[in-house]
């Protein structure tokens, strides 16, 4: 990242840079002018990264991608770049999408280069982010052609390209050792059928080993026909990958003969990059991304935009497209004051009984406030409904004393394994709840004897903020299921009044998620057996086994 340290000082500076009169040596003579003169002025060292985003899998960035969109003042994104690689961005870079899909140009080329030429003169940290490599049919060379002649400075950083990694990805390796030692890279986008098109049909047809066209789908019967015209054999594999490294990537295989036939069948559509050559016969053994288990599946995520990330993160790695709808949001307890009493007194209590991942984080919270001693906790003894949560508990490195049974993780297991545990005449339990929940694990306590207290911790609250975008998904592309864990994330779904899509099932963590869907009268398609994440992930890979 060399070339990128220079700058930063500059671009965090991002504005006057005065060089103060103490600072000039009385040695130059006729220099101070100049220094005054500069000192009155701006000093405006701008710089523009051209980086190359890969073709959407968030992952295929490069380290120096990420840390020049981290470094951006200003970000100046395409149609082609995923917004998820938007997140390493500062929160006050400004980002300005320029679009550009086939026939939808946003905003033209030449202002797309004044607009960054603009950016980087006037002193800011330009990251203009492309699809792909910015320089393989990027139009990157233009643009730092413009930067060039403008006089600032500018850097290309290069990308994975699709031209590459899309075929990867559907199991297609460009070359091979066996049948592919050359590969041809060419663009579709012009009309072969013009007499002043650049390409030598006759010299593609010819070429040995893979040939690879970008932004051809619109003109794949052009193409065909004119490699067909000039000698290519008729059955050599095509394969066209669409949206390629995207959790929603398609592939339709064929050969010369027949795949611009297939193509209008099937309605493919751009974005695809297509290959031609032996080296597709691969795929029947390679494929590897989309034979994941999940592939193909689109599933969407109810829980809170906190806790999304575990189960989606599961989800996408078994290659399901994850659509993160948070339905609800955890707020601080209403009472803080009371909550805080009890927290307090934790060490009083033999049991802290926790019954989910935001109770351990809000004690903890509020223990952290109260205490800077971790030893405060005293000797109490610590239960925890299921897995999820005692993790969260063995983070803080503290030992957790007490949990139901494997795959009983509701509070009835809880109640139980008390009851085979100990006597609970007289036991003082702190219970770290919600301020809504079944009160089953008070009840049942009490009914056993024990003096039980209620600290209520945490409200859920319904999402309102920022799931647009996800709702306007799901009502556009539908889903396969929705996933739900825990009876909140029932009602407040239900609260948004979106239809379930046709077909789409219904995935439950457990029995108490299970009883709110079917208490508002929908079918349970899927339960998790183990009441946990990595549980309901499991039953979801068994479902379509
Ligand atoms: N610089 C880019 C290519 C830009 S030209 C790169 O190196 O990948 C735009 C074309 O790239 C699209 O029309 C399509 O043919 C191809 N392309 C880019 N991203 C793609 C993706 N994720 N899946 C399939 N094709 C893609």
């Amino acid at each position: 990242m060399n070339g990128l340290i220079p700058c930063i000082p500059w671009s965090f500076i991002h504005g006057a840079v005065f060089i103060p009169a103490l600072a000039i040596p009385p040695t130059l003579g006729t220099l101070p002018a100049l220094f005054l003169l500069m000192a009155s002025k701006k000093i405006t060292p701008g710089i523009c990264y051209l980086v190359g985003v890969g073709p959407g899998d968030p992952g295929l960035l490069t380290l120096k991608g990420k840390e020049c969109i981290e470094a951006a003042d200003v970000l100046v994104y395409d149609y082609l770049c995923n917004p998820a690689h938007l997140r390493f961005a500062k929160t006050d870079a400004e980002r300005i999408y320029v679009g550009k899909k086939a026939g939808d140009h946003t905003l033209p080329q030449e202002e797309i280069n004044k607009l960054i030429v603009k950016l980087t003169t006037e002193g800011k940290t330009v990251t203009r982010l492309k699809g792909g490599d910015p320089v393989l049919f990027g139009r990157g060379a233009e643009e730092a052609a413009e930067l060039h002649e403008a006089g600032v400075k500018f850097e290309i950083v290069p990308g994975i390209t699709s031209a590459i990694a899309g075929p990867a990805y559907a199991g297609i390796p460009v070359t091979h050792r066996s049948h592919a030692s050359q590969l041809t890279i060419f663009t579709g986008h012009e009309d072969p059928t013009k007499p002043d098109t650049s390409l030598n049909y006759a010299k593609l047809a010819q070429a040995d080993g893979t040939k690879v066209f970008l932004m051809g789908v619109e003109r794949i019967e052009e193409i065909t026909t004119q490699f067909l015209k000039h000698g290519a054999k008729p059955e050599t594999p095509v394969a066209l990958v669409r949206w390629a490294t995207h959790s929603h990537q398609q592939t339709l295989v064929g050969t010369l003969a027949d795949i611009a036939a297939k193509v209008k069948a099937a309605g493919f559509k751009a974005p695809a990059v297509a290959v031609i050559g032996d080296v597709v016969n691969e795929r029947a053994q390679l494929n590897w991304f989309e034979s994941r288990p999940l592939f193909g599946k689109r599933i969407v995520v109810t829980r809170t935009r906190q806790q999304a990330g575990v189960l989606s993160k599961q989800l996408a790695q078994l290659g399901a497209d994850v659509i993160e709808l948070p339905t609800i949001r955890i707020e601080p307890a209403s009472d803080q004051m009371t909550f805080g009493e009890l927290v307090q007194d934790c060490h009083t209590y033999d049991w802290v009984i926790f019954t989910s991942p935001n109770g351990v984080d809000a004690f903890f919270t509020m223990f952290d406030k109260l205490y800077n001693d971790a030893r405060s906790i005293g000797g109490v003894r610590i239960a925890c409904i299921g897995p999820g949560t005692a993790e969260k508990v063995k983070a803080r490195h503290l030992a957790v004393d007490l949990m139901p049974d494997k795959g009983n993780y509701v509070a009835e297991g809880l109640v139980k394994a008390f009851k085979d545990h100990q006597d609970m005449e007289n036991v003082k339990v702190l219970w770290v709840r919600a301020e809504e929940t079944r009160e089953v694990v008070a009840n049942e306590l009490a009914g056993m004897g024990a003096i039980v207290d209620e600290a209520p911790a945490y409200r859920t609250v319904a999402e309102t903020e920022d799931n647009l975008e996800a709702l306007a998904r799901l009502k556009a592309e539908g889903a396969d299921v929705i996933t739900f864990t825990s009876a909140s994330t029932v009602e407040h779904f239900l609260n948004l009044k979106v239809a379930l899509p046709a077909e789409c099932k219904t995935a439950s963590i457990g029995p108490v998620t299970t009883s709110a869907l079917k208490a508002h009268g929908l079918q349970v398609d899927i339960e998790a057996k183990d009441h946990s994440i990595p549980g309901l992930v499991a039953a979801l890979e068994k479902f379509w086994r």
